[in-house]
């Protein structure tokens, strides 16, 4: 009698242990479904509809993959809503301040702080909205850790502007580690996630942004057309050009797609000849660079800094960069010496110049190692006349010109004939 009766009680264990899926309540919760008691058509286009935006096989029918989708980690907001409830609000002022109202194990309060503010510093880069702490509990943004689902499935909730705070699951198995994120649940992922909701981001179906509603390891920071949206929403980071304007000498350009002016831990975008936007704090790009550069160039999606005998190589794949590699000088690029001025990549012939002093050094990427040095240290008055010793940086223009900066002065060279065609004050391109 008692073998029946603790089988019994096992049977009930397993069967609150493993609760039946109620697909139709879960469509319903988020947005697939206007009641959670649809018709046989209904439901399954709500199930097509659910599969066709987590990109599975459009069956129509709880398969295995579907309810497993379904069971997955996620955020807690509907992503399936009408369209004008998508519309979410936006904050009126530029300046915004968030407060750390709990946080639970096995978190401390300045790690939350610490993966909060790496989130916000990629969110808010180069766009015209400032995120702080603060105590006061008039913070724009509170975060909270609260009991919500237990373990797994939902693991946050943002609410839009002009309320935007964030619950964050208590019961999840957190981790502050991403490469343990596919047993225990990264932080990163929905911290980055529920910010941008906070922010006033919807979800988006795509699986490259971090605003996908399903968690990830593999999208752990927004994406450029996450940060693109915010860019849109707040407009452009507002620039403060003066210290340039005043006579502050630059490091480097690098040459990305909009080319960065880069002076001390800070950069500038410059688009169209003109600076558009800054100053930016460059870690939040490119992390790991020493506070002092001296020259930088691109060489297709790599970027590299050079400074003092090092360099360091960026792949450009993801936002921050990935620091791939960091090598001596010599060991990268021949004989070319520490201490450089200013570097150019021309993708067209191949070669790297490097600025040195009254030298100049040409690399052709090409050539054999050993044999890349097609220009050893030639007096840069006898190929560049015009262009002062000692440059600060320079850069090849989308025109096939050569800008080098000294001083606050701006020098174009053309790049084939060598002809110097115009020395002027910096004051246009720094846009003063
Ligand atoms: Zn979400």
């Amino acid at each position: 009698m008692f073998t029946i009766l603790l089988f019994i009680f096992v049977l009930i264990q397993n069967a609150q242990l493993r609760p039946t899926f109620d697909a139709k309540q879960h469509l319903h919760t988020y947005g697939f479904l206007n009641t959670s008691n649809p018709g046989e058509k209904v439901f399954k286009d709500a199930i097509e509809k659910f599969q066709s935006v987590n990109e599975l096989p459009t069956t129509g029918t709880l398969d295995e993959a579907t309810i497993e989708r379904m069971k997955a980690r996620r955020c807690g907001r509907p992503e399936h809503v009408p369209a004008f409830a998508q519309t979410a609000n936006k904050w009126k002022n530029s300046h915004i301040t968030y407060k750390i109202f709990n946080v639970s194990e096995p978190f401390m309060k300045t790690e939350v702080k610490k993966i909060f503010d790496d989130s916000i510093k990629v969110w808010t880069d180069n766009v015209n909205l400032k995120i702080s702490e603060t105590d006061s509990n008039k913070a724009d943004i509170i975060i909270h850790f609260t009991t919500q689902d237990g373990p797994y499935n939902v693991l946050g909730y943002a609410y839009y502007p002009d309320n935007g705070d964030i619950f964050f699951d208590k019961d999840e198995d957190w981790t502050l580690d991403v490469s343990q994120g596919a047993f225990k649940t990264y932080f990163g992922w929905v911290a980055a996630h529920e910010l941008g909701h906070s922010l006033g981001l919807p979800h988006t179906e795509t699986m490259q942004s971090i605003m996908h509603p399903y968690y990830s390891t593999q999208v752990i920071q927004p994406s450029e057309i996450d940060t693109k949206t915010l860019r849109t929403m707040y407009g452009q980071a507002i620039m403060n050009n003066s210290i340039l304007c005043e006579g502050t000498s630059v490091d480097a350009i690098l040459d990305t797609r909009e080319p960065l002016l880069v002076v001390g831990e800070e950069y500038w975008t410059i688009s169209d000849g003109v600076l558009q936007s800054g100053p930016i704090r460059r870690d939040v790009l490119f992390p790991g660079l020493p506070d002092k550069i001296d020259a930088a160039f691109m060489v297709g999606k790599r970027s590299y800094f050079l400074s003092d005998n090092l360099f360091y190589r960026f792949d450009h794949d993801a936002k921050p960069y990935r620091l791939i590699s960091k090598k001596l000088i010599s060991v990268g690029f021949d004989k070319v010496p520490p201490n450089i001025d200013a570097a150019f990549y021309h993708a067209g012939a191949t070669t790297i110049y490097f600025f040195k002093g009254s030298k100049y050094y040409a690399l052709n990427t090409r050539k054999p190692s050993g044999k890349r040095l097609v220009v050893n240290g030639k007096d840069i008055s006898s190929d560049w006349p015009g262009i002062p010793t000692d440059v600060e940086a320079v850069t090849l223009t989308d025109n096939s010109q050569v800008l080098f900066i000294k001083n606050s002065k701006c020098y174009m060279v053309d790049l084939n004939t060598r002809v110097l065609l115009s020395t002027e004050n910096c004051s246009t391109l720094y846009n003063c």
